[in-house]
């Protein structure tokens, strides 16, 4: 999953894209309203940490730009404390939640990871496809009751497939949902991530669509016989 910060405050930014990616998240930094405007109108995000007051185009205006063009990516605002007139604004401007500031970090991620999992489709924060399971707060992953472990990239490019399951996701959606704007990307490497993503987990939940990408899936039920 791919993530964007918008916020001016150089700290606070910094925190908050650093436990992000501690998260197993890629994530983009922007630290004004336009900059981050840009960036959500031109790159595929996930989701988006928006605070209210930005230089240059402030907050609602840069979420009320991203709904009338029909960006759709779920946005959770930063709002000050005393400022109700602000949530209620932003969530009139297309905001799906928001946290006043000050705030604790895990606030901040757990209403991330229900916006993320809303937005898949998943009612949750534990994932299951066939044997495998993955739990979205600990970011962990088990297959058969035995903990596996995995590499970020791998547990992000497992996740994706995971909160997608059901679908074919192509080479490009993972290479944009998976790395950071400053990642040397190259679709070749999904493909090596992949089969040892498939060699970790030792069953088979990730399928290759002859020239479409992958789709995840519980593995297929033995043929019955007669
Ligand atoms: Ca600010």
């Amino acid at each position: 999953m791919r993530l964007l910060v918008v916020e001016d405050d150089r700290d606070l930014n910094r925190q908050l894209a650093t436990a992000l990616e501690d998260a197993g998240y890629a994530v983009d930094k922007a630290f004004d309203g336009e900059e981050g405007h840009f960036l959500g109108d031109t790159e595929p995000y996930d989701g988006v940490i928006l605070d209210m007051g930005l230089p240059r185009m402030d907050g609602i205006r840069v979420l009320e730009k991203w709904r009338r063009d029909g960006r759709t990516m779920p946005v959770l605002i930063l709002t000050a404390r005393d400022r109700w007139s602000e949530k209620v604004q932003g969530f009139d401007a297309g905001a799906d939640d928001y946290v006043t500031k000050p705030f604790h970090m895990e606030e901040v991620l757990a209403r991330l990871r229900a916006l993320l999992r809303r937005a898949a489709g998943h009612a949750t924060s534990e994932i299951s496809c066939g044997p495998v399971l993955l739990d979205t707060r600990s970011s962990r992953v088990v297959v058969d009751g035995s903990a596996v472990r995995l590499t970020s990239h791998e547990y992000r490019l497992l996740a994706y497939l995971m909160h997608h399951q059901g679908r074919v996701v192509s080479r490009t959606e993972l290479v944009e949902h998976l790395y950071d704007q400053d990642f040397d990307r190259d679709s070749n490497t999904i493909e090596v991530f992949v089969g040892r993503l498939r060699k970790k987990l030792g069953v088979e939940i990730i399928q290759t669509v002859r020239g479409l990408g992958y789709i995840a899936a519980p593995p297929e039920a033995p043929a019955k016989r007669g």
